[in-house]
């Protein structure tokens, strides 16, 4: 099976209303325009110096999704182009994000990423973390981004149960924000979970946007 008949098999699978991020790390550019030809416009890429290489070299109406770790002197360089950064970890990144959109004269998409998974290395607030950041003067003053939801990942493993619980604990979560920071707020709507192993539970648990890599586009390189 070729990409585009992979792209097709995840994409007829998905209710309309769940947007399909194509992951395509470590792919090259011949392998993304395989996707694009097939109609996929959403793509997500973990590397700030890939995700420019990439934009530069492809056509302009691909939304860019920035999903990795960001660090704050990467952020400059993809706020003129990004269309959402799932990976905002820490009040010090969204502060920069604001920043540098306000120097850009550009309204910049986030979302907060929030650890729910048992693995140490994955970034992200806790509830109590991001409610204390949203109901902070600093937040409230900041004027060029736009929190349009969350992203999470589960832990990795075979334990359906457990995957389950962490989808539902995100949803959970976003769920709260909207109900106490957002509710006024149609934009806050994104909740950004499922992988290609998990993204049929994803959704089954209330995700609206899937980040799926290998199931599309094979091993990694
Ligand atoms: C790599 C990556 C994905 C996609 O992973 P696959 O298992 O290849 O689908 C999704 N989200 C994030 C944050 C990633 O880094």
């Amino acid at each position: 099976m070729g990409i585009k008949d992979r792209l097709r098999e995840v994409v007829n699978g998905l209710p309309d209303a769940v947007t399909l991020v194509a992951v395509s790390k470590t792919q090259p550019t011949e392998v993304l325009m395989e996707a694009y030809a097939a109609g996929q416009r959403d793509f997500g890429e973990n590397r700030v110096q890939e995700l420019l290489e990439k934009q530069t070299a492809l056509p302009t109406d691909i939304r860019w999704h920035l999903i990795g770790h960001l660090q704050r002197n990467k952020v400059k360089a993809i706020v003129p182009f990004i269309h959402l950064i799932h990976s905002i970890d820490s009040e010090r990144l969204l502060k920069e994000v604001d920043r540098q959109a306000g120097l850009c004269g550009r309204a910049v998409y986030v979302l907060l990423q929030f650890h729910v998974a048992q693995e140490q290395t994955k970034f992200g607030f806790s509830l109590s973390e991001a409610e204390d950041m949203l109901g902070s003067d600093t937040f409230a003053s900041m004027a060029h981004v736009r929190i349009r939801g969350i992203m999470g990942m589960a832990t990795f493993t075979d334990d359906e149960q457990q995957v389950r619980s962490e989808f539902r604990e995100l949803n959970r979560i976003f769920r709260h924000l909207k109900e106490n920071f957002f509710r006024n707020d149609a934009q806050f709507s994104v909740l950004s979970m499922g992988m290609s192993g998990d993204y049929r539970l994803a959704v089954e648990e209330g995700s609206n946007m899937v980040r799926v890599g290998s199931a599309i586009f094979g091993n990694r390189h």
